[in-house]
């Protein structure tokens, strides 16, 4: 990777808003359980920061990966993971498919106001019989005219409450497997559809997670994206994008728990010295810090890759089952170095220690993880 003048200015911009437009408000968002994002969005779609790969012509920034490389680690140093997951999806996991095989209208629609932040937009995969494997899905959606309509369930949707729009996987035949799926655009006031269900979470409050109801949802057939039949496929490359910010995400939570837990154990005095002057400490945390490297430039490699237009599964899934499984060790440790005050609400080792685990079981579980690798590399059978 290569970073320029113009990366460092990016990546100072995109500090200085997380530092101000996020980060004093993140403890009233996690105990509110939701952060605005119809306030929040627009001021990051004025700076162009949510569409910075899509093209100009659909409101995009036209800027290649590296800047989402800059973005993803500048974002993950919010204090809290639910504001830039929620961010990550609207950028990253609900739009790229749409920005690669929606229609002119489609993205006109739909995809234009989610760049400027006015629409808060979801991607609505999971139910409750299909999580890891999608082949389970059973939500569907049956041609009346040049209607769909839908019916079913999706589970654990991201920004599922304050949605504006979602992008569903639906099956749109009788072939099952992963066969005759559709993606679908469903606006949120569209008759049938509701959030049954503003869910409850160990961790990542300020981020709103619903369970949806569809309920004979009616739109237009030309709200599918892509190509009818084809929205496996397609959503298996968005789950690329999606790997990838979380992936990049990673870094910058991880280096900024080590930042603060550095600035903590130079000031915490113990058997009369500061803790950070314990060889013990100052090599668990030089430990953490090499493997925080190592993946930094994983991803960099990746996100090369991904540059030159080559395929990048390979890539963001190895990085997708070290990087949760890192995160869950940096939270672990910075939580025991702090002792009793880590363990304690206030302070942001606890809100670290549950907001990471997330990665682990969200965007795919480490086991599916594993299970790509597995066949990538003819593991087994
Ligand atoms: C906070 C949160 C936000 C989310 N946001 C979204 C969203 O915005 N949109 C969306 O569509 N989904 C979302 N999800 C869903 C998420 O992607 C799924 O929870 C995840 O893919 C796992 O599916 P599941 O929960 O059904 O677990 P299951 O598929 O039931 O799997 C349970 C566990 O079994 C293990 N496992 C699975 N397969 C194998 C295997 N082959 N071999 C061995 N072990 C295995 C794994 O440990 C896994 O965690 C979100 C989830 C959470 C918790």
């Amino acid at each position: 990777m290569q970073f320029t003048e113009d990366h460092e200015m990016f990546r100072k911009t995109v500090r200085d808003v997380v530092e101000r437009e996020i980060n004093p408000y993140v403890d009233e968002w996690e105990e509110a359980g939701m952060f605005p994002a119809h306030e929040l969005f627009p001021k990051l779609g004025a700076l162009g920061l949510l569409g910075l790969e899509y093209a100009e012509a659909d409101g995009g920034q036209g800027a290649d990966h590296s800047y989402t490389v800059v973005f993803g680690e500048e974002l993950g140093r919010a204090h809290c993971g639910g504001v830039p997951m929620a961010i990550a999806v609207q950028t990253d996991m609900a739009t790229p498919s749409l920005a690669n095989f929606g229609t002119e209208d489609l993205k006109r629609r739909y995809l234009a106001p989610a760049l400027t932040g006015e629409a808060v937009a979801a991607i609505a995969v999971t139910e409750p019989d299909a999580g890891s494997d999608v082949a389970g899905l059973r939500t569907r959606a049956v041609r009346d005219g040049d209607e769909w309509v839908i019916n079913g369930t999706k589970l654990y949707i991201t920004n599922g409450v304050q949605a504006d729009w979602l992008c569903v996987l639906a099956r749109t035949s009788d072939e099952g497997g992963y066969r005759g799926m559709s993606q679908i655009i469903v606006p949120t006031d569209t008759p049938g559809f509701s959030v049954a269900k503003r869910l409850k979470k160990l961790g990542n409050w300020s981020s709103d997670t619903a369970e949806m109801s569809f309920v004979d949802v009616r739109v237009p057939v030309t709200n599918t994206i892509g190509e009818v039949g084809r929205g496996f496929q397609q959503q298996m490359a968005q789950f690329q994008n999606e790997r990838m910010i979380a992936n990049y995400l990673a870094v910058g939570a991880n280096e900024v728990a080590i930042e603060r837990t550095l600035a903590y154990l130079r000031e915490r005095v113990v058997f009369d010295k500061p803790l950070i002057e314990n060889q013990h400490i100052q090599f668990e945390l030089a430990g953490l810090v090499a493997e925080i490297d190592m993946l930094r430039h994983y991803n960099y490699a990746c996100a090369s890759a991904y540059l030159r237009g080559e395929d990048t599964t390979r890539f963001a899934t190895i990085a997708k089952l070290m990087a949760p499984r890192l995160s869950r060790k940096v939270a672990d440790t910075c939580l025991q170095f702090h002792g009793g005050i880590g363990y304690m609400a206030e302070t942001w080792t606890s809100r670290y220690f549950r907001d990471s685990r997330l990665w682990s079981i969200g965007g795919g579980a480490d086991e599916v993880m594993l299970r790509t690798i597995a066949r990538l590399d003819g593991i087994g059978s």
